[in-house]
């Protein structure tokens, strides 16, 4: 009726009063109406394959826009599947809302189609999960969703909504939406901190910056690159902090992190948790005397496995705007003739040596240095690079470089596999929305491809032209060669893990083949200069996503490490 609105469309115009542009989901009952009625408010709707891949897609987008991304999808396993997306968001402080439809409250207790304790399942990975219990209040709790995924830490949000309150309808003159809030507000430590951060550091002899995602997420790179640029001071992006500074910056000292990290007697840390990324701060990885300057805009973070000396709450941004502006008035110039910067420019350069001999290595089958060195050479510079899988991500951290913030989505603080195309969906139709005029490159291992793979369906549905690339060696880490899969696989062994090693995948999968099924082109490459073509052919073209299978050595490995990664001894 004239003057009347309903829950479906009162949620999507609520979402769309605060902002939201971008929402995917996997539909059905009883969420079918409200995706539509997200379209028709002009908010992009994807149909995604998979509801942990819409969940990706939704948080990947929070992150590139600061501004949460909506998940829709339906009751009970529709919620359930989210699950790992929630984690994921909340792990990497990125904002996210899943919306979920649930069964007709009049239902509920006596066994109702898909009838699942959604908001109490979601209340785990969520800052804020809720139910709005009428009509009336359903614009309140989408704007208290939208402050709690962005202000303060960010993080994810779930809203419930049951299927009968979605399909009952109000007059339009009881609704009031609240205004758009406002971005969040931002404070700036005081100014007797900022000096205490910097005479550390100008009393130091080894130190150095870390840049983090937080800070990438808080768009500090224009203030985070002038402090650099003013103290000639080392720096070191943790994996998402990539680009935030270029990572062929002078001052970059990624190939020689192990000993940066180890030696430094005074860490700045920008936007960057002290977890199992950062080694817990603890020796052997870090210097047993490091001070550490902290910035984050959650000062529960502080003193997290190792004492904070100088703690600095606030917004990344603002504070190194700070850090600058009383770098005026007294300077800190860090000398490049110090035994620090010769000590790191030496283990750059014996790093760099380490794999050069790799990187050489064209012969098939092809190692990971050689593949991951051509498609760099290849790709444009100012793509935005999706990474994951083991050493297909390690490794690809090392060589694949981002020159601009935000440019590079991978596995993240939560080790999460199978985000990939999730990740590549959104940051492509961000790029086709707005214009941007990039491209993505999905460069992923062959097992994390797996768990998303159908998603290529929905790049070929929106005309995504997403690079994908699978790094294929057989398996997880890594897997058995064709000729020796078809040995023991075709002969008498009596050895189940013999016959079916849990790491091994199908030798040689063509999964290239996948392009077919949407008329595209996928590429199967053994030979570097195979690796070359498709690479020349898939930046061509621009109008949907081209797939290259790159076998290579189902034993290729990453250069010698100093460290165990995940355990605090030496390897
Ligand atoms: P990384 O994986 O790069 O080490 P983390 O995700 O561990 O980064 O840490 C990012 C940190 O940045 C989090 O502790 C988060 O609270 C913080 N953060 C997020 N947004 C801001 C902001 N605007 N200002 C300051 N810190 C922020
Ligand atoms: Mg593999």
């Amino acid at each position: 009726m004239a003057g009347e609105i309903d829950g479906a469309n009162l949620l999507a115009k609520s979402l769309k009063e605060q902002g939201v542009k971008y929402a995917f989901g996997v539909v059905g009952i009883p969420v079918l109406e409200t995706s539509v009625a997200l379209q028709q408010t002009g908010i992009k709707f994807i149909g995604m394959r998979n509801e942990q891949a819409a969940a990706y897609a939704a948080q990947a987008i929070g992150y590139l826009t600061q501004t949460p991304g909506v998940c829709l999808v339906v009751s009970g396993p529709g919620v359930l599947h989210t699950l790992g997306g929630l984690a994921n968001a909340q792990s990497n402080c990125w904002p996210l809302i899943v919306v979920g439809g649930s069964c007709d409250r009049p239902l509920e207790e006596l066994g109702a189609f898909q009838e699942t304790q959604q908001v109490e399942s979601t209340r785990l990975f969520t800052k804020f999960a809720a139910r709005p219990q009428t009509l009336q209040r359903i614009p309140s709790y989408v704007e208290k969703a939208v402050k709690l995924a962005t202000y303060g830490r960010p993080g994810a949000c779930y809203l419930d909504f049951p299927r009968d309150l979605l399909n009952s309808v109000i007059a339009e003159s009881e609704i009031v939406y609240p205004k758009q809030l406002p971005p969040p507000p931002v404070s700036v430590a005081p100014q007797s901190e900022i000096n205490r951060a910097l005479d550390l550091l100008r009393k130091a002899e080894r130190p150095l910056v870390i840049v983090g995602k937080g800070a990438a997420y808080a768009r500090a790179e224009k203030n985070v690159n002038d402090f650099i640029r003013a103290t000639d001071l080392p720096y070191l992006p943790t994996p998402m902090g990539k680009g935030v500074v270029p990572d062929d910056h002078p001052n970059c000292v990624s190939p020689a992190r192990s000993l940066s990290l180890q030696k430094a007697d005074v860490v700045l840390l920008l936007g960057a948790r002290v977890n199992w990324m950062l080694h817990f701060g603890q020796p052997p990885r870090f210097n047993p005397n490091v001070k550490i300057i902290q910035v984050d805009v959650v000062p529960e973070e502080f003193h997290q496995n190792i004492p904070t000396e100088v703690a600095l709450a606030g917004d990344v941004n603002a504070i190194s705007a700070q850090l600058v502006e009383t770098l005026a008035n007294s300077k800190l110039q860090f000398s490049k003739q110090s035994t620090w910067w010769a000590d790191l420019q030496k283990k750059i350069e014996l790093n760099k040596k380490s794999v050069e001999a790799f990187v050489k290595d064209t012969s098939p089958p092809l190692n990971y240095y050689a593949t991951l060195s051509t498609i760099q050479e290849l790709i444009p510079e100012d793509s935005i690079i999706v990474n994951e899988g083991a050493n297909t991500m390690d490794i690809g951290r090392t060589v694949l470089l981002n020159r601009q913030p935000r440019h590079r989505l991978d596995a993240g603080t939560y080790g999460t596999m199978g985000l990939g195309y999730g990740f590549a969906i959104a940051a492509a139709l961000r790029c086709q929305e707005e214009g941007l005029g990039k491209r993505v490159v999905c460069v992923q291992g062959d097992s994390a491809v797996g768990f998303g793979g159908m998603e290529i369906e929905t790049m070929f549905r929106y005309k995504l032209p997403v690079i994908s690339i699978i790094i294929n060696n057989n398996g997880i880490y890594g897997g058995l060669d064709q000729d020796v899969w078809n040995d023991i696989r075709g002969g008498n062994v009596a050895d189940l893990a013999l016959t079916s090693p849990p790491n091994c995948l199908t030798p040689n999968c063509r999964y290239d083949k996948l392009a077919d099924m949407c008329g595209g082109q996928g590429f199967y490459c053994e030979t570097i200069d195979q690796l070359k073509d498709a690479l020349k052919a898939a930046v061509q073209e621009t109008n949907k996503p081209t797939i290259i299978n790159v076998m290579i050595s189902s034993s290729a490995q990453r250069k010698q490490q100093d460290f165990d990664w995940l355990t605090r001894s030496k390897i």
